[in-house]
C-alpha cells in the first residue's frame, strides 16, 4: 500500500512512523510512505501557502493553489485519481471498520489541514472523504493522519505477525478485548487467573469470549446491543446485568 501525505509539517511525521511495526513495515516493503511538503509548490517568491479569510474571521486559511499543484505532483504518474482524504473535525468518525476498509486499497491520499483549514475549493475539487479522529479540533491534521495510517497500515497482510494479532482485538469483531497477563504468574500477590494456566485450550477460549463479553459490558454497552452473539451468550449478559 501507497501513503502519500500532504502537509506543511512533513518533519512532524518520521519520528513516529518509522518506529517499531510500521517502520518495520516500511523496511519490508509492505508499506510505502511519502510526505510530500505543500510549500514546495508555493507559486510566490516567499512560498506562501495561506492568507485571510474571506468574508473576516479568525486566523489564517490555506491556500488551494499549492495544495492543488501537490496533488497533481503525485497524480501525474499514476494516470487516475487517488482515493483522497481529508483530515478534519467535521469529517465521520474514524473507526476499526474505517481502518479495515482503508486497508484494503492500493493507493492513498492524505491531505492535512493546519491553522483554520484549507480553502473549500479544494475540498470540492480533489477530495473523496474527510475522516475525524473525534470530537476535539487539534492545531492540525498530521496527528489525525498519523493515527489513520497507523490503525490502517497493522491491518495489511504481514504487517502483524498473524491475523489474529488484530482479529481477536477490540473492536475488530464488535467486542473489547479480554483481560491480558504475562509473566509471572503471580506479582504483588495478585495472580494470573487459573484457567489461563491450565494449558485446556478449550476453556481458555471460553474464558476469553465471556471476558470479552464482560468487558464490553462493562467498559462499552452500547457496543453489545451491534455485537453478533449466541443465545447462550445473551443469557450471559442477562446474568451479567442481575449480578451488576
Ligand atoms: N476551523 C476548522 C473547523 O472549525 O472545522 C478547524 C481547523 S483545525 C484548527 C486545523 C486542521 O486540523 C484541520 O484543517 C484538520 O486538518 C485538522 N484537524 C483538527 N481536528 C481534527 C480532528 N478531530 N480530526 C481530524 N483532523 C483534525
Amino acid at each position: 500500500m501507497k501513503v502519500d501525505i500532504l502537509t506543511l509539517f512533513p518533519g512532524m511525521f518520521e519520528g513516529v512512523l518509522n518506529e517499531s511495526i510500521i517502520g518495520r513495515a516500511q523496511k519490508n516493503g509492505l508499506i510505502e510512505l511519502n510526505y510530500i511538503n505543500i510549500r514546495d509548490f508555493a507559486d510566490n517568491k516567499h512560498n506562501r501557502v495561506d492568507d485571510y479569510p474571506y468574508g473576516g474571521g479568525q486566523g489564517m486559511v490555506m491556500q488551494a493553489q499549492p495544495i492543488f499543484a501537490a496533488y497533481n505532483y503525485i497524480c501525474k504518474d499514476i494516470g487516475k485519481k487517488p482515493y483522497t482524504i481529508y483530515m478534519s473535525p467535521q469529517g465521520r468518525s474514524f473507526r476499526q471498520s474505517t481502518a479495515k476498509r482503508l486497508a484494503k486499497k492500493e493507493h492513498i491520499v492524505i491531505l492535512c489541514g493546519h491553522y483554520e483549514g484549507v480553502d473549500q475549493r479544494i475540498l470540492d475539487e480533489i477530495i473523496d472523504e474527510e475522516i475525524s479522529i473525534g470530537d476535539y479540533v487539534l492545531t492540525g491534521g498530521e496527528i489525525a493522519a498519523m493515527a489513520v495510517v497507523d490503525a490502517t497500515a497493522r491491518l495489511i497482510p504481514g504487517v502483524l505477525a498473524s491475523a489474529g494479532s488484530f482479529s481477536e482485538e477490540s473492536h475488530y469483531s464488535g467486542l473489547l478485548e479480554y483481560p491480558q497477563y504475562t509473566r509471572p504468574a503471580v506479582w504483588n500477590g495478585r495472580e494470573v487467573p487459573s484457567v489461563l494456566q491450565s494449558g485446556n485450550h478449550k476453556l481458555i477460549m471460553q474464558w476469553k469470549r465471556e471476558k470479552s463479553i464482560e468487558n464490553t459490558y462493562k467498559k462499552r454497552k452500547g457496543m453489545l446491543r451491534r455485537a453478533k452473539l449466541s443465545d447462550k451468550e445473551r443469557e450471559f449478559v442477562k446474568n451479567l446485568e442481575k449480578n451488576c
